[in-house]
């Protein structure tokens, strides 16, 4: 039975490895995929992580993976479907039929893209509509793109693209703007930038591929036609906590409830990184989550 295993090995997945691996916990990572890093991965350049100024979200991953394995930590490759309950601690069900024993569970899976949900977004997935601009921007370089969303991702992808692409739209529901000040400084200095306010993407249109959006000024009712090659939508994030339904510590909106010290309200789970309930979802938070959800790891296993 192990001390702790560790779902998820993005920021905090890995920096709570760390941790464990210094503890000497008998601790495993699942990771879904053979690759470290979750959403970080897909971030083109990271300016506010400490020390590490200008460095890519993969490069970032790696180097917090190769970190991790220094340590001692160990990783295993899994899909869990669900976590149960059980007398001596937990039982993590994986999707491929394994039953691993735990003392402790710590959450850390993450969360993954939201959708518009309008027509044409499904259809022309990959035909254009994509939800990682530094995956798939250089598809449509010298081209018009588009960026629905008004936080930090929207306009980290904008400025991203605009290096890229002849024009891009970025198109958001609101008049102001959600992300920080330094980036809104940025995307409305950039020329190739066409901030469209208050409008909302009402259908993707396009044979094959994304040729078109149909956009409505959500003041004036007005509709227009714009022509774009792609839709790079990012409308912000949805946790990831589906295996963790029938625990019990889950908010309504799937989060993980839990503070800084990463317990939930039942006692062995834990949660750390964008997975918990918090104001501020960013790689260096995710790092002090991993850090601080162990030592509460630590106190449980001694008051077991
Ligand atoms: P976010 O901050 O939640 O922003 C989502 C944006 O999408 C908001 O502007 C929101 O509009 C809009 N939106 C949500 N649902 C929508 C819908 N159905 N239709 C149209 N628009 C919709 O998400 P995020 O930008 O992905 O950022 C997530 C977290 O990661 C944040 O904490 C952010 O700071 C962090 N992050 C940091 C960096 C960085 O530091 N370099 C880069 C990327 C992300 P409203 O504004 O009207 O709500």
């Amino acid at each position: 039975m192990y001390d702790t295993i560790i779902i998820g090995s993005g920021p905090a997945g890995l920096s709570a490895a760390v941790y464990a691996a210094r503890a000497r916990l008998d601790a495993v990572v699942l990771e879904k995929a053979a690759m470290s890093g979750g959403q970080m991965v897909f971030t083109d350049q990271v300016d506010n992580y400490l020390g590490l100024n200008g460095k890519s979200g993969f490069e970032l991953a790696m180097a917090f993976r190769e970190h991790a394995e220094a340590a001692g930590a160990t990783f295993q490759e899994a899909d869990v479907k669900e976590i149960q309950k059980t007398e001596e601690g937990f039982v993590v069900l994986t999707e491929a039929g394994e039953q691993l024993q735990t003392k402790t569970v710590v959450l850390a899976t993450g969360a993954i893209h939201r959708h518009l949900g309008v027509p044409g977004e499904a259809e022309l997935a990959a035909r254009g509509v994509s939800y990682c601009a530094t995956c798939d921007g250089a598809f449509f370089r010298n081209r018009i793109a588009t960026v629905a969303g008004g936080g930090d991702t929207a306009l980290s992808d904008a400025l991203y693209l605009s290096r890229l692409c002849e024009k891009v739209y970025l198109v958001h529901r609101r008049d102001t703007l959600r992300g920080n000040k330094e980036l809104q400084e940025k995307v409305f200095q950039t020329e190739n930038i066409e901030f469209l306010p208050c409008r909302e993407i009402k259908e993707i249109q396009g044979e094959g591929k994304v040729e078109a959006i149909k956009v409505v000024d959500n003041r004036t009712g007005a509709e227009e036609v714009l022509e774009t090659a792609a839709v790079f939508i990012a409308v912000g994030m949805e946790p990831v906590t589906a295996y963790a339904a029938s625990l019990g510590v889950l908010d309504e909106q799937g989060y993980v409830i839990a503070g800084e010290d990463g317990k939930s309200q039942v006692e062995g789970v834990f949660a750390a990184g964008d997975v918990r309930t918090k104001a501020v979802r960013q790689i260096a938070t995710a790092v002090g989550d991993g850090a601080a959800v162990i030592q509460s790891v630590e106190t449980c296993l001694q008051g077991r």
